[in-house]
């Protein structure tokens, strides 16, 4: 007791030499900064679980003005200190972490407990007004109360709003509107010299573009404006499977090439999975698969020990039930799946959005949540995908995954090229996300030391086969890599921070920049 209340003095003592410069201590508390450990842990921890950075403070923001007092003080301050945004902390490498500085807790903020933040609708405009901490799940809940929805999507909801605009937001919806940073009309941002600015394509459009994909460089997301389209009710989900790897991708290119159709002949989201064990198909029956459709990979002819599931769905209302059958149908009749491999199933709108959460809640209920995960995330371009399959599905993998593995491409038309992600040179890419958790149960496999290996060897084949990935949730330790990630495009983002974070005091876990402090 002694010990904790002498470790909080002295991390008060700290703060106040380090922030204290510029906000004094009674101001600090005012706005919400916070040295207590039961902030600080949390916010010194990620996803992952395999960096652990522990920050000076937590500020918990009241409003956004709350921040821009924390950042002006760090900017204006003779030694500075860093500031970084944690929205749900659902990164895998430190990214919303920050030793020497703060951390905003975007999430769960003082301010959404006080209903400052509540999302507002505006069903005449179709958008939807949210805090920048404001978690998917919950700007879904408010939308459908208008009968409404955004209409890109990422597979789990329980992310914030301000971290997937910060990398893209991405799911199988995305090769027919665009990841959700196509889908943004405007956005308040504190920058890294503390001015709170509204930026849209016609404001402030520089500092708009920069901050979405913009990894958390140019500033914090305090509001987004969000596109929204009237919500379906209830989703037909299909899966079916392929052994030929070039089947498949000819059919998800062909479906994906749909997006200019009217909605009746396209497919609502298209996403696919690689199944190398057994096991996940066993897995899968028992929560999607009909039980009187027992699966049995052997029986399937899997071309070298691997199978391809193509995920599609088709949304509907109950108005237009009757005919949804025939657009399932005929979209149907043009793939070529293995023909007794047809699995489907009928849900409302909201549970398919929300059924990663289902599959959470039973990991965690096993211990297997809270565990190491080294995922790696990478645009594979067209061209390269059948090298990438043989390399890496029917190579590099074994015959065990640790986890799954999706397979999707995407359309690069869908993509502003002015925001500050990065994708392949090509028309179609492949999101290919190895989703894998490490586990302490003996076999070598499993272990985080074995499938870290396994990431550099996918990596360095990439490398060594002509394979231009770029990643997805980009993870480099050196401005030399960043500059390769970027690209063309390391120049303007080099400028853009200049201009909106001259300190280098924001988001410094993505260790891209050095601070100036
Ligand atoms: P954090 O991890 O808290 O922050 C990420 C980065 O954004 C940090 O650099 C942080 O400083 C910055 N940041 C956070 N908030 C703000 C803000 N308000 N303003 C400016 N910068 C900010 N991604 C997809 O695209 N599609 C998926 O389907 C998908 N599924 C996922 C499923 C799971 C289970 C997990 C763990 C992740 C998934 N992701 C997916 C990845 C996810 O989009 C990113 O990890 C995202 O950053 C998580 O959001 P977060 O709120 O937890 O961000």
């Amino acid at each position: 007791m002694a010990t904790n209340k002498l470790l909080l003095t002295f991390a008060i003592c700290r703060l106040i030499v380090t922030v204290g410069l510029t906000l004094n201590p009674m101001e600090l508390l005012r706005i919400g900064v916070s040295v207590d450990p039961t902030d600080v842990e949390p916010a010194s921890l990620d996803f992952g679980l395999l960096t652990r950075t522990e920050p000076l403070a937590v500020l918990h923001p009241g409003s956004a003005e709350d921040i821009a007092k924390l950042v002006r003080a760090a900017y204006e301050s003779t030694h500075g200190f860093t500031v970084s945004a944690r929205g749900h902390g659902h990164s895998i490498n430190g990214q919303a972490q920050t030793s020497n500085g703060v951390v905003v807790q975007m999430s769960g903020s003082r301010g959404m407990q006080l209903g400052l933040g509540k999302p507002r609708v505006s069903d005449m405009l179709r958008y939807v007004d949210v805090w920048g901490g404001e978690l998917w799940i919950d700007v879904l809940k408010s939308t459908l109360e208008y009968g409404l929805a955004p209409k890109s999507w990422t597979d789990y909801l329980y992310l914030s709003v301000g971290g997937t605009l910060s990398n893209g937001g991405i799911s199988g919806q995305a090769f027919n509107h665009g990841p959700q940073i196509s889908n943004v009309y405007e956005l308040d941002v504190v920058t890294g010299k503390g001015e709170i600015l509204t930026c849209s394509e016609e404001q402030n459009s520089e500092l708009f573009h920069a901050v979405l994909g913009g990894l958390g460089q140019f500033g914090i997301i305090t509001r987004a404006r969000i596109a929204l389209e009237p919500a379906p009710q209830r989703v037909r989900w299909i899966r079916v499977l392929y052994s030929n790897f070039s089947a498949f991708t000819h059919d998800q290119e062909y479906l994906i090439s749909r997006h200019g159709q009217p909605d009746s002949q396209k497919f609502d989201y298209v996403e696919g999975f690689v199944i190398v064990d057994e096991g996940l198909v066993n897995n899968w029956r028992s929560s999607f698969f009909s039980p009187s459709n027992p699966v049995k990979i052997s029986s399937l002819g899997a071309n070298g020990g691997v199978l391809y599931c193509l995920e599609i769905t088709k949304n509907y209302y109950e108005f237009t039930a009757n005919t949804v059958d025939q657009e399932v149908e005929a979209l149907m009749k043009k793939l070529n799946f293995i023909p007794a491999s047809v699995f489907t199933t009928d849900l409302p709108y909201m549970d398919f959005l929300d059924r990663v959460h289902k599959a959470e809640l039973k990991l965690r209920s096993k211990g297997l949540w809270d565990v190491p995960h080294p995922w790696l995330n990478l645009f594979v371009p067209k061209s390269k995908i059948a090298d990438f399959d043989r390399g890496v599905f029917k190579g590099i993998l074994g015959n065990k995954t640790s986890g799954p593995i999706l397979i999707y491409p995407m359309n690069k038309n869908k993509w502003d090229d002015k925001t500050s992600v990065v994708t392949p040179d090509e028309e179609v890419f492949y999101l290919v996300a190895l989703l894998r958790s490490a586990l302490d149960t003996g076999d070598e496999t499993q272990t985080l030391e074995y499938l870290s290996n396994q990431n550099r060897q996918i990596l360095k084949l990439c490398d060594d086969a002509g394979i231009s990935i770029k990643q997805y949730l980009p993870h480099y330790t050196t401005q030399q890599e960043w500059m390769d990630h970027f690209g063309d495009k390391w120049s303007l983002f080099h400028r853009r921070k200049m201009e909106f974070d001259p300190r280098r005091i924001l988001a410094t876990g993505q260790c891209i920049f050095k601070p100036s402090l």
